[in-house]
């Protein structure tokens, strides 16, 4: 393959944040082999407790050499927002503030403890968003690829969730997977996988009540200041035991994009589509499942989506592939069944809806297998299919 040892092309999207990305591979000349198959799970940190500024804090301490690649990424940050957009990210952090202060505080933390300006770095949250306003400039898609992610109801009574994290290359040194414990939990933990630097549950999580989440991106528009993803999958893990109960939250703030799919230790099921407009769910329960890669698929109504047909065309091969997994998963076979069906359905390479991405700009940086109940996780150190997997029973402290 030819570029195997090219430096990884960058996939930010867009303007400013391509040059956000080059500031952060800058020394970081990444190639495919490179990040193939690291030989021992890199990922893990010791658990963070305390509130969310000691929580943050806390991350950052745990993996000194992936905070030094978030630093060095925020060195390069673009601290003039674009005056056209500033009042939109200003508002956008001041509804995160009101509505969500723990996940607000935790970032604010981040930031500080890094020494970036904070707007400036909630403004990078956003890189899927058209925030330059000018719609075209986000359309020019260095490449189509994307996450997908499938849940289903299992007859145990729970369920089970999946995510291939498909990023930029480099983002492999950069990932995370820690245990978080807060003393307004009650006792409840979250484990999340995300990126050092960025928010708890940055690409997915689950709590110890067996609630758990997983999202993708949709590349969008600019439109009512709202709360980004990210940031709400951390405040749902934070606060919800059940689907429902998070299905409540969702309906009652303004979004930006992308989609969410949640299940929970009660087998309820619920897929996500978040846009300006709102929030369109389709919920399961006792029977049935969902799959969702980087298109919406039932918000017919959105304005948000910027439809670009080769990106299109890639989210629905792997959306297609991502429903045959939903079909094939039986709901009564014993989980260790279930386990390995999954792990080898998200590590194929056929075809272009293969699940496994190994592109020259994204590679797929973990697998992660959900269960409900009991509450686990089972997350691979790059590609699923190539790479030592882990896994994570979470439990409440005693
Ligand atoms: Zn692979």
């Amino acid at each position: 393959m030819a570029h195997l040892n090219q430096p990884f092309r960058l996939f930010y999207i867009g303007n400013r944040f391509g040059r956000i990305a080059a500031a952060a591979t800058k020394g970081f000349n990444v190639t495919h082999e490179q990040v193939k198959a690291p030989a021992v799970p890199r990922f893990l940190g010791p658990a963070v407790e305390g509130p969310p500024s000691q929580r943050a804090s806390g991350v950052l301490e745990a993996f000194p050499e992936r905070a030094a690649i978030f630093e060095q990424r925020m060195a390069g940050l673009d601290k003039s927002i674009d005056p056209a957009v500033r009042g939109w990210v200003v508002e956008s952090a001041k509804l995160l503030e009101r509505v969500f202060p723990d996940v607000a505080e935790y970032l604010e933390a981040t930031a500080r403890a890094v020494g970036v300006d904070y707007l400036a770095m909630q403004a990078s949250y956003f890189s899927y968003v058209g925030l330059s306003a000018r719609a075209e400039e986000v359309e020019g898609v260095d490449d189509p690829e994307g996450c997908s992610t499938a849940a289903g109801v299992l007859a145990d009574g729970g369920a089970w969730l999946v995510k291939n994290r498909d990023t930029p290359g480099w983002m492999m040194d950069s990932q995370s997977v820690i245990e978080h414990r807060d003393p307004s939990w009650g006792g409840a933990a979250v484990v999340g996988v995300s990126s050092v630097g960025g928010s708890m549950a940055g690409s997915s999580g689950i709590n110890s009540h067996g609630l758990a989440s997983v999202s993708t991106s949709i590349v969008g528009r600019l439109g009512e200041p709202g709360i980004a993803r990210a940031h709400l999958q951390d405040a749902l893990l934070a606060r919800c035991e059940t689907v429902d109960e998070a299905l409540e939250i969702i309906r009652s703030i303004q979004h930006v994009g992308g989609t969410m799919t949640l299940v929970d230790a009660t087998g309820t099921v619920a897929a996500v589509e978040l846009s300006p407009s709102g929030a369109v769910i389709e919920r399961k329960q006792a029977t049935g499942g969902v799959a969702r890669t980087n298109h919406y698929v039932q918000s017919e109504n959105s304005t948000f989506a910027i439809i670009d047909p080769v990106r299109l065309e890639n989210s629905s091969s792997r959306l297609e592939s991502m429903e045959c997994v939903v079909d094939e998963t039986e709901l009564d076979a014993p989980w260790p069944e279930v386990l390995g069906s999954l792990r080898s359905r998200m590590a194929t390479h056929d075809g272009p809806g293969a699940q496994c991405r190994h592109g020259a700009a994204v590679v797929t940086v973990s697998t992660t297998i959900y269960r409900s109940r009991p509450p686990t996780m089972f997350t691979s150190d790059g590609p699923g299919c190539s790479s030592p997997w882990v896994a994570w029973s979470v439990g409440e402290s005693a």
